[in-house]
């Protein structure tokens, strides 16, 4: 029987991601799972990736834990159905609509072996590590990495999970409590994230800082209060800086991948 081939989009170089046909992957190992994605995001690491990488992407030598090296898959930001499982997998089955959490970080038995498994140093993205990523028709995860969607999400909405847990933990990790005020600085997707998060964690008012018109409109539809510095309003206030937010290429991508090696992410501040 022919090897099955499907369509996928891989990195070789900066400026040089190729959508070619390469072979389906198969299951490694009895905790694996095998998903067709159904919807991908594409993440300012992404966008990083393509226009100055490498990054994150292992280009010299393979990574650790996916043992795989340029030309990688790429898209970390996605969510697919279940179409087969190793003999092993107990946490999904066939036919499931699953959510992707992408971090590589050592695993044994379908399980994540570090309690902050986030903070490993051997940590790598599925999508940006190689192994596999969104950008193609079907992809292979260890079950640990795979999370059932609710009914009532659709795929759109599932890869807009690992985006939105950026979000979400920006707002946990500051000291924002219910009744605080707050700041974003940026309001571009992970920012517009922290705002539904803050409105989430009981934030009394949210200010967002941006200058783009689109995301000044969009944030402003979240019920933020938007302030754009190129204008000449002055606005004050007694401000406890808690975490950092911003979307410049130079300092924070705005995604685990970046975030955990360089600066924060999405920056709340709570005011007393
Ligand atoms: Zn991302």
């Amino acid at each position: 029987m022919s090897e099955q081939r499907m369509t996928a989009a891989r990195w070789y170089q900066a400026r040089d991601i190729r959508v070619e046909r390469i072979a389906v992957p198969a299951l490694g190992d009895p905790h694996q799972v095998k998903v067709k994605v159904a919807a991908c995001g594409i993440c300012g690491s992404d966008l990083h990736e393509y226009a100055a990488g490498p990054i994150f992407i292992p280009v010299d030598s393979p990574h650790p834990l996916s043992h795989d090296r340029a030309p990688i898959v790429m898209g970390h930001e996605f969510a697919g159905e279940v179409v087969d499982v190793g003999s092993a997998v107990t946490r999904v089955a066939v036919g499931d609509r699953v959510a992707i959490e992408p971090i590589l970080s050592p695993h044994r038995d379908g399980a994540y072996l570090m309690e902050r498994y986030n903070l490993s140093p051997q940590l790598g993205f599925h999508g940006l590590s190689g192994g596999g990523g969104g950008f193609a028709e079907y992809t292979v995860v260890g079950e640990h990495m795979v999370h059932r969607l609710p009914d009532a999400l659709s795929y759109e909405q599932g890869a807009l999970v690992e985006p939105a847990a950026v979000g979400l933990h920006a707002v946990r990790q500051s000291s924002l409590k219910a009744g605080d005020s707050a700041v974003v600085f940026g309001a571009g997707p992970i920012g517009l994230m922290v705002i539904e998060s803050l409105k989430a964690a009981g934030a009394a008012s949210i200010h967002a800082v941006e200058v783009s018109a689109a995301r000044k409109q969009r944030a402003s539809k979240l019920g933020a209060v938007v302030h754009d510095p190129t204008e000449a309003t002055s606005w004050s206030g007694s401000w406890r800086p808690a975490m950092a937010a911003s979307t410049s290429p130079s300092r924070s991508p705005a995604c685990p991948p970046c975030s955990t090696r360089r600066s924060p992410a999405a920056t709340p501040a709570a005011r007393r």
